[in-house]
């Protein structure tokens, strides 16, 4: 019996991953996406919680070949160096400007059809899924991304918590680091090439903004964006949403490409059955729901009490000494937002 066809809208990391997951069940795909390849895209580009297993699940293994293999982490407290630790398990650093265009390619290799530069804008109907990345709302949050040469770190991963921000810095592909963050919106950031600094320097971490001074951004890579809501979306329709789309952690986690990819994986099993003609399209998105808050509720109420703390400063000496004094590993905070 022929398979029902099946409408991606939104090519990132949640929407192209379904793309090929399906593709590996000779499901017909089609994925919309309003951007080309390659492109810069807001984003820490640490990769971390997702397994060998689950990638290859998706149809993605050896993609991340090129990713740079990544283990000590550098946490600071303002200006001062708070905790020195490595990682549970290995993570990866590996550009967005990459990633998305060789999951794009692998996807046509695999007989997707990929329509880009086209917005989506029909009604979300059966058989279509939204993978269109984080809906647009009123917020004060503002995320920034630059890659950077010439930036030695002093760990795979540093992260320089502020007072209301963050940011982070991770080496991804050959000599480039990614310097991206989190911070409160304020006039001071509109417009201006030096936003990573000065959004830095407002933080209170004012070395960190000089070192970002001294370093050269490489053209075309600083992005920015703002009005998005963290944590569950609250859409005004039934439509099927995957990624962001659905569910935004706190990027302060490093954990919401897993996310994406994990939430794209989850989808595959009813959307397969539904193409096969054996459940309704309600039955296949009541399945996916549910395994999403299955696999997402525990992470993003911790994420969020998370972010909470550490972006406050008796949060950041209260959890520095809590994991000095041994009275919780970091390895169990790490995992409790995985
Ligand atoms: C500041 C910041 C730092 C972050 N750092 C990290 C990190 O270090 N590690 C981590 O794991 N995660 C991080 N994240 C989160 C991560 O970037 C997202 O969770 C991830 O990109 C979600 O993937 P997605 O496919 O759902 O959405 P996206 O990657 O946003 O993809 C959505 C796609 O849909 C397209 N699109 C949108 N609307 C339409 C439409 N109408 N029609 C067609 N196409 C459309 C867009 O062009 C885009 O390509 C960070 C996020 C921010 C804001």
């Amino acid at each position: 019996m022929e398979m029902k066809p099946l409408k991606i809208a939104g090519g990132g990391l949640a929407g192209l991953a379904l793309g090929l997951a399906l593709r590996r069940e000779s499901v017909p795909v089609t994925v919309i996406e309003s951007a080309t390849y390659p492109r810069h895209r807001v984003c820490g580009e640490f990769i971390s919680g997702i397994t060998d297993a689950e990638l290859e699940s998706l149809g993605m293994e050896g993609l991340m070949a090129g990713a740079t293999q990544l283990q000590e982490t550098l946490w600071f407290d303002g200006e001062r160096p708070m905790l020195r630790t490595s990682l549970p398990n290995q993570a990866r650093g590996i550009s967005r400007h990459l990633l998305d265009g060789i999951m794009a390619e692998r996807f046509v290799a695999h007989g997707g059809a990929l329509l880009t530069g086209q917005r989506f804008t029909d009604p979300a109907i059966e058989g279509i899924v939204l993978a269109t990345g984080r809906p647009s709302c009123e917020s004060t949050w503002i995320g920034l991304k630059a890659h950077f040469l010439g930036l030695p770190l002093k760990a795979d991963l540093e992260l320089h918590l502020g007072n209301g921000g963050y940011l982070g810095m991770t080496r991804v592909e050959g000599d480039r680091v990614n310097v991206s963050g989190l911070f409160h919106r304020t006039e001071s950031l509109t417009g201006r090439e030096h936003r990573l600094a000065q959004a830095a320097a407002d933080a209170g971490l004012g070395s960190l903004a000089e070192r970002l001074r001294e370093a050269t951004m490489v053209e075309g890579s600083l992005k920015g964006v703002h009005r998005f809501q963290l944590g569950w979306q609250s859409p005004t329709d039934d439509a099927l949403r995957i990624g962001d789309a659905a569910a935004m952690i706190p990027p302060i986690t490093g954990n919401g490409m897993s996310m994406a990819f994990q939430s794209a994986l989850a989808a595959v099993p009813a959307l397969v059955d539904w193409s096969r003609r054996q459940i309704s399209w309600d039955q296949a998105k009541q399945s996916i729901r549910k395994s999403h808050h299955t696999l997402f509720a525990r992470r993003l109420r911790w994420a969020r009490r998370l972010q909470w703390i550490l972006l406050r400063p008796w949060g950041r000496r209260l959890c520095a000494q809590a994991v000095s004094r041994r009275w919780v590993s970091f390895a169990s905070l790490y995992q409790l937002v995985r």
